[in-house]
């Protein structure tokens, strides 16, 4: 008789590890797989803002943390200006390979098990309890699927919610690593605990100079209708940082993917198969950040499904509908607002251009970094009637 596992999570990014990690540590028999092996590489900033490192709930290993970020850098379109936010702690750079490699050595310390090299590929029935899927490791029986499989999620598509979104609900970001001796990253970077943000020309677009430890994380984000002058406006960009560093420019070779513009997309899944992080859409359109969103989702479905299973009289079919309504309680008013400042600044440009006029907007990406209500909080300020205006 085959095993039933209470729950198979597919996709061991940040969302799965930590779902995975979640329900093994409330009882569960939990299998997490991914179709790589690991440590895989992962395109991104590796920018894991203050706030995902609260929800992730660990401490992160000495060795993983590239560097401890404790200012924000805004420069403006023209290059020449430039204004600077400090806070405590605002993250870590982290190389993700490294940081996704320890959140499934956790899951795995947890108690759940780890298959890598398997990939989903179908959910043959749902019926009598359990579930059988199809992997390419052989079929497997779960109680309870979670989707974690990223954006172009294949467990979302076997429930016929993984239709491809249009350009302007999409985002496509490239990255780049390029080398820096670590005293000139700390000359660069305010004493390497600094993020650069660069003001971008094109609809929510923005660029951003990362410091690892001997390393600089270069990128640009920007709508997907704007794919085709991605890589020539990355290249040019890559070429004016290296110069305005005073290196040698050297070509760089970014790597691409594509991001769901969370707050008009949300797939919770259906009955007991949850849809998490990227499969989810859970992304911040305004700021393209997605770890924290990827950490929460993460373990409110896995919290819902472990309160299911627990609760006589909630039954695992209804786990998408409550989990649902627990990501729209706590993470979907946050995306809709990122959203309408993302469509309402249009270009980067104009939102740094109205710092002068509303320098508090400044502090908004302190905030965004550090405050999961940080857009509710901003708008609650901005709703508080102001002291009264100054005549004469
Ligand atoms: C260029 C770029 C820069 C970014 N920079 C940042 C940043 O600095 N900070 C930030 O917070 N966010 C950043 N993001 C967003 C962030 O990377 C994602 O939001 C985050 O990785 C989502 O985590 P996830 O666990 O949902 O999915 P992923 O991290 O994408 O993990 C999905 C996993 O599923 C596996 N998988 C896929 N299909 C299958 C299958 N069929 N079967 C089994 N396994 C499968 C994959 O191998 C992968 O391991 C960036 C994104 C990009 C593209």
């Amino acid at each position: 008789m085959q095993h039933i596992w209470d729950l198979v999570v597919v996709g061991a990014g940040p969302a799965g590890s930590q779902a995975a990690r979640t329900a093994a540590a409330r009882g569960l028999s939990v299998l997490l797989l991914d179709q790589e092996e690991f440590p895989r590489p992962k395109t991104c900033g590796g920018l894991v803002s203050a706030k995902a490192c609260a929800a992730l709930g660990l401490t992160l290993p000495a060795a993983l943390g590239e560097r401890r970020i404790e200012g924000v850098r805004l420069v403006g379109p023209d290059g020449e200006t430039a204004l600077a936010q400090t806070a405590p702690f605002l993250g870590w750079t982290v190389d993700r390979a490294a940081l996704d490699a320890f959140l499934v050595e956790e899951a795995v310390r947890a108690g759940a098990e780890f298959r890598p090299g398997a990939a989903f590929l179908s959910i043959e029935n749902a019926a009598s309890g359990h579930i059988s899927l199809r992997t390419s490791r052989g079929n497997l029986r779960a109680r309870a699927i979670i989707g974690a499989d990223g954006s172009s999620s294949s467990v979302a598509r076997a429930l016929g919610q993984g239709r491809s979104l249009p350009a302007w609900r999409t985002a496509l970001a490239l990255s780049a690593m390029l080398s820096l001796p670590a005293p000139r990253v700390e000359e660069v970077f305010n004493g390497g605990r600094t993020v650069n943000l660069y003001c971008l020309p094109l609809p929510y677009a923005f660029g951003w100079a990362f410091p690892y430890r001997e390393r600089v994380n270069l990128g640009l984000g920007a709508w997907a209708g704007a794919a085709k002058a991605l890589p020539q406006l990355m290249a040019g960009f890559a070429r004016q940082l290296q110069l305005s560093w005073g290196i040698t420019p050297q070509a760089v070779h970014p790597r691409g993917a594509y991001l769901p513009a969370g707050g008009l997309t949300f797939r919770p899944g259906r009955s007991q198969v949850l849809l998490v992080g990227d499969a989810a859409g859970l992304v911040d359109p305004f700021s393209g950040e997605g770890i924290y969103f990827a950490l929460r989702s993460g373990q409110l479905a896995a919290e819902t499904l472990v309160g299911c299973l627990a609760t006589a009289g909630a039954p695992l079919t209804s786990a998408a509908r409550l989990y649902a309504a627990a990501c729209r309680r706590e993470l979907l008013g946050e995306l809709r607002l990122a959203l309408v400042l993302a469509i309402f600044t249009g270009t980067k440009r104009h939102f740094f251009r109205s710092l002068s006029a509303r320098p508090e907007r400044l502090e908004l990406i302190v905030q965004i970094m550090t405050n999961p209500r940080a857009y509710r909080t901003a708008l609650l300020q901005a709703r508080q009637p102001g002291p009264p205006a100054r005549s004469g």
